[in-house]
C-alpha cells in the first residue's frame, strides 16, 4: 500500500525524470512538492525503504522499476478521471485537475476497470496528454509545439504543455482548443509571435510564449 503523499511523489520523480532522462536531485522534488529539502529526504529514505525508488544521498533519486509501475498507475487514474469528469459530468477542461489529484488515489483495480471500458478505453485525456493502458504502456505520442510550425503549414491541435486554468481559459477564449485546425499565416521575424487562421475562419494573433505551449500534428 502506497500513502497519498507517497503516490504524489513517485509521480513528481517520474515527471522529472521523463523531463531530464536521467537522476532527479532532491531539491528539484523539493521545489516541485513545495516542501523543505531535509523532508523530501525523509520520504525519499521512506520510498528507498519499500524499494519504490533508488536513492542515494548527493546523488538523487530515481524510480524502481515497482516504483514505476506504481507512478503510471496513479498517472493513468488522474487521466482517466478527467475524461469521466468531462465527457460524462460535463466540466470544462480548465476544471479537472484539482478534482483529479484526488480521486487518482482511490485505490480500486475493478473501479479503474470498469471506469475506463465505460469511457470507451481511451488513449488520450482532455488536454491531449497520453493515458497509460493497464499494463502501464503509454501510447506514442509524436506531436510538434505550433512554435515549431513553417508558415503556410496547416496542423490540427492535439494537446497542451501548460495546463494551468488560466492558459486553458485563454484558450476557450480565443476558440483554440483540441482538434482545431491551425493554419500559420505568418511568423513575427521581430517576437516570433503568430498569426494563425482557425478553421479557415477567423484569423488571430497568439504570442510565441503560447505557441510553445500547444501540441498539434501536421495534416
Ligand atoms: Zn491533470
Amino acid at each position: 500500500m502506497t500513502s497519498f503523499t507517497e503516490e504524489n511523489y513517485l509521480k513528481v520523480i517520474y515527471k522529472l525524470s521523463s523531463e531530464t532522462d536521467s537522476e532527479v536531485s532532491t531539491n528539484a522534488v523539493a521545489e516541485q512538492t513545495q516542501t523543505k529539502a531535509a523532508s523530501v529526504s525523509d520520504m525519499l529514505r521512506k520510498l528507498s525503504e519499500k524499494k519504490l525508488v533508488s536513492y542515494q544521498k548527493y546523488q538523487g533519486v530515481r524510480l524502481t522499476a515497482e516504483g514505476e509501475k506504481v507512478a503510471l498507475k496513479v498517472i493513468r487514474k488522474h487521466r482517466l478521471w478527467e475524461v469521466f469528469l468531462v465527457e460524462k459530468l460535463g466540466f470544462n477542461w480548465d476544471e479537472v485537475h484539482d478534482i483529479a489529484e484526488e480521486l487518482e488515489h482511490i485505490d480500486s483495480e475493478k473501479l479503474v476497470a470498469k471506469l475506463d471500458e465505460y469511457l470507451g478505453f481511451p488513449s488520450f485525456d482532455p488536454h491531449g496528454d497520453p493515458i497509460p493502458d493497464h499494463h502501464g504502456v503509454m501510447p506514442a505520442q509524436t506531436y510538434l509545439t505550433l512554435a515549431e510550425i513553417k508558415k503556410g503549414e496547416e496542423v490540427i491541435m492535439m494537446g497542451v504543455s501548460e495546463h494551468s486554468s488560466a492558459f486553458l481559459q485563454y484558450l476557450d477564449k480565443i476558440n483554440l482548443v483540441l482538434g482545431t485546425s491551425i493554419e500559420v499565416l505568418d511568423i513575427n521575424n521581430f517576437d516570433k509571435s503568430l498569426q494563425i487562421i482557425l478553421s479557415q475562419e477567423n484569423s488571430l494573433f497568439i504570442t510565441h510564449e503560447v505557441s510553445k505551449n500547444i501540441l498539434v500534428k501536421v495534416q
